[in-house]
């Protein structure tokens, strides 16, 4: 809608020092009172530089549709000429993107202040995977997922969170290959450095990224505020050791951010819709085992670091098997794998083939041959046979 600055001025009041909310790419946010409706509201403002790729008003028209609790919304865009002209002759206008407003800041500032209780951080987790499972329902790639993009706001004695600024979101179904670096780095999935083929399991990537800096103040790949470069924050995305990740993390984001964080694109979740599942079921060793175990085979080079001294039956079971980076149950995996139990277990097949060749019917029972095995828990033994 196009408007006169006179009749913008009229209608939202702001002061352009006092009310400044911060400086984003591509403009400025401003608090402002909307007179008509009586609320505070957040005003994007570009000027419309000709032939500038970047479009406000495009991308509020765009995203006015979309309605969700966990998404901002977009009121209105307008754009406002000023009466006057540049140097050139060329009109000054400006765009402006109507938004409504976050009372309580963003998840950026509320990581500075370091008091954020647990309940929060996880209420404040949930929002924003449903914020982005809706997303990727829609066929929309965030692709700039970070604490400052997440607005927060008062709801009685509880913080609801929503996702904001699409600036450099795409349509998931137009193929985002991208060749230069939009977004954040520190968030960024490893497979933007190598293919640039960006999809929804990218912002997956960049969820668990901010989940891990949300529940332990720390952030997995460093950041160039902590003194590190681009290039460091690169490599450790693509190297850095992931088998510790989620150290800290309680149950179920503990695994969530373990399997946001699988550097093999085939088998990290490919949308935010797969991660809701996990906040809604209660956690089943024996079906997640079962549901893993139906992956592809994952390349040796994409995988967290085996155990510290790992033996060669790990090692063996390891170059066989999707458990490794699977996002599931290092405890669980390491039991099998690099434990005693497997060695014991094998001897015990050896022997019985031994009886059976010798046509003896009578085998040795598992649970005399290994004595310990009593003390496991039911659903373990089952996993163990079906191995
Ligand atoms: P952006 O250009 O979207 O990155 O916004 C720059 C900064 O403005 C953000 O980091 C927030 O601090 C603030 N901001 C943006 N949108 C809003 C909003 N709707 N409500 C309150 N503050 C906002």
């Amino acid at each position: 809608m196009e408007v006169s600055l006179q009749s913008f001025r009229k209608r939202y009041t702001y002061d352009s020092q006092k009310d400044l909310l911060g400086k984003g790419g591509f403009g400025e946010v401003y608090k402002a009172y909307d007179n008509e409706d009586k609320i505070f509201v957040a005003l994007k403002m570009t000027q419309n530089i000709a032939n500038s790729k970047y479009n406000l008003i495009d991308e509020i028209k765009r995203f006015k549709k979309l309605n969700h609790p966990n998404i901002i919304n977009h009121i209105e865009a307008y754009e406002v000429n000023t009466g006057s002209s540049d140097i050139h002759g060329v009109p000054i206008v400006y765009h402006v993107g109507v938004l409504e407003f976050a009372d309580q800041g963003t998840l950026a500032d509320l990581l500075k202040e370091k008091n954020a209780s647990p309940r929060i951080v996880e209420d404040i987790a949930e929002d924003i995977i449903n914020g982005l499972a809706y997303l990727h329902t829609q066929n929309i790639i965030h692709r700039d997922l970070k604490p400052s993009n997440i607005l927060l706001f008062a709801e009685g004695e509880k913080i609801r969170a929503k996702i904001t600024d699409f600036g450099i979101a795409k349509q998931a179904d137009a193929t985002a290959v991208s060749t230069q670096l939009i977004g954040t780095v520190e968030y960024m999935a490893p497979e933007f450095f190598s293919t640039g083929n960006i999809t929804t399991s990218a912002d997956v990537w960049s969820l668990g990224v901010m989940l891990i800096e949300a529940f332990t103040g720390l952030h997995p790949f460093g950041k160039t505020s902590d003194g590190l470069s681009n290039e460091q924050i690169i490599g450790n995305i693509l190297t850095k050791d992931l088998s510790h990740i989620s150290d800290g993390i309680q149950a179920p984001y503990k695994d969530i951010v373990t399997r946001c964080l699988l550097r093999e694109i085939s088998i990290r979740p490919a949308n935010a819709n797969e991660i809701k599942g996990l906040i809604a079921t209660p956690q089943d060793a024996f079906s997640e085992k079962t549901q893993l175990i139906s992956h592809t085979s994952i390349p040796s080079n994409t995988l967290g670091s085996t155990p510290a001294g790992g033996n060669k039956w790990f090692n063996f079971f390891n170059k066989n098997s999707n458990f490794e980076n699977s996002g599931f149950g290092n405890d669980l995996k390491q039991f099998y794998f690099n434990s005693q139990y497997t060695k014991w277990f094998i001897i015990w097949i050896v022997i019985n083939i031994f009886f059976l060749l010798l046509g003896k019917s009578n085998h040795i029972k598992l649970d005399v041959f290994i004595p310990f095995l009593n003390d496991l828990e039911d659903y373990d033994i089952k996993i163990l046979f079906s191995i």
